[in-house]
């Protein structure tokens, strides 16, 4: 891109975005550019249809009916093969259960399980921090295993992976830097040493095409409250490829992971299928407020999705630099955006100050300790408009030095 583009060339792009129409099925409030949807993404009216059916016609009225009537039961399995699509995985595969931390902890632990003569985990010290802190107890309950760390015991992922190694967690997007994991390449890189990969999905499950089943993907987990917009604690996933799926086992071994949890036996027999990967009873008003959110997913081409999110982020780019230059911004994230996820960051010595301005001016991203400004860009409801507006805005505090008045910097415990 060459020149910044003035704004009838940004509202030409919002005219000829082909997902567009997207953006009306979202409860966006008056006056927000909302670029924090890698954290928590948008309500939507599906949701809201589906959470008040839910509360008021099948828990109101059906009550322990439902589990049967409205399906409740099988939810996460059937919600776990729409979720399926948007990360290239066949059914069968992928069930909406838990947290993502522990999905990290049940897919390492069957992984560490597949591969018993073994005992080093590869993790990276960048890796967002819950992951390396389940990784540590599922170290914790295996004599001898250990964690080797990129960052720390050498500077790429690829140099610690040998044939001590059970298993490799690997974030497919880094949520600070926003770089993009190769997943073919490393899955391949692992497998020739006999290594297992736990690929964590969180930023990038909705956010561009992921093909779990064509890189030979062994497990995945992710949470679905993010570019999914299945809500705040919105249930996550945990995918566990076909081949795996009559060996491995996971340690959390509670009633719905049984092969029959309705029979009340005593001791416990594993479903043979991905339901195994559950442990208790689901948060069911959570897992419909997903299944709203998935609905609308339905109509999404990711090939489109990943087009626009490239020409979004791209865009920001441009314009912070065009526009904020000589204010100590620097980026941080992959310029190339094919190696990026759909977000984007910089770096600045005030980074906290500054995003604190900018969510008083309207404009919300978030901030990343130490000193990473974080936006994030989700193509299903932000226009070319809303990234324009947001540098104007960026570009006035900067100038103005708005963000050094002393309220900026107070921190709240959620950043
Ligand atoms: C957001 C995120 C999580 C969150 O885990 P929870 O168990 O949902 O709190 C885990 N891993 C990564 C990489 C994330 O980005």
């Amino acid at each position: 891109m060459s020149g910044i583009p003035d704004l009838a060339a940004i509202e030409a792009m919002d005219a000829a975005d082909v997902l567009r129409p997207m953006r009306d099925r979202f409860v966006l409030p008056e006056g927000l550019i909302y670029l924090d949807g890698n954290s928590l993404g948008v309500a939507s009216a599906a949701a809201y249809g589906e959470l008040d059916k839910a509360a008021r016609d099948e828990w109101g009225h059906g009550l322990i009916r439902s589990w049967n009537t409205a399906g409740w039961f099988d939810m996460p399995v059937e919600l776990g093969d729409q979720i399926g699509r948007l990360i290239g995985a066949a059914p069968g595969q992928t069930v909406v259960t838990d947290t993502t931390s522990i999905n990290v902890y049940k897919a390492l632990h069957a992984a560490m399980g597949l591969r018993p003569g073994r005992n080093v985990i590869v993790a990276e010290g960048g890796s967002f921090p819950t992951d390396l802190y389940m990784a540590e107890g599922v170290a914790s309950t295996r004599p001898g295993a250990v964690l080797r760390l990129e960052g720390v015991d050498a500077p790429a992922i690829e140099e610690l992976i040998d044939d001590s190694v059970a298993v490799v967690l690997v974030n497919h997007v880094n949520y600070k830097s926003g770089e993009l994991r190769d997943m073919k390449a490393l899955t391949k890189r692992a497998h020739d040493v006999g290594a297992l990969v736990v690929w964590d999905l969180c930023h990038t499950a909705g956010a561009l095409p992921v093909d779990l089943d064509g890189a030979n993907a062994d497990f995945a987990v992710g949470c679905t409250y993010k570019y999914i917009n299945g809500g705040p604690g919105a249930p996550a996933f945990i995918y566990v490829a076909t081949r795996h799926l009559a060996e491995a086992r996971q340690p959390l071994s509670g009633w719905w992971g049984h092969a029959r949890p309705f029979a009340f036996e005593q001791g416990y027999a594993g479903d043979p299928g991905i339901r195994r990967f559950q442990c208790g009873t689901q948060g069911i008003l959570s897992m419909r407020a997903l299944k709203g959110a998935l609905d609308t997913w339905k109509d999404v081409d990711m090939q489109a999705l990943r087009k626009k999110s490239i020409a979004l982020t791209d865009l920001f780019i441009h314009l912070v630099e065009a526009k904020c230059a000589g204010f100590g911004l620097k980026l941080e994230s992959p310029r190339d955006g094919n190696k990026r996820g759909s977000q984007v960051s910089f770096e600045h010595e005030n980074a906290y100050a500054i995003m604190q301005a900018l969510i008083e001016r309207g404009v919300i991203g978030d901030f990343r300790a130490p000193a990473t400004i974080r936006f994030g860009f989700t193509p299903l409801y932000i226009g070319f408009k809303d990234v324009w507006n947001a540098v104007a805005v960026l570009e006035d505090i900067l100038r103005s030095r708005a963000w050094q008045d002393p309220r900026f910097a107070v921190r709240s415990a959620v950043t």
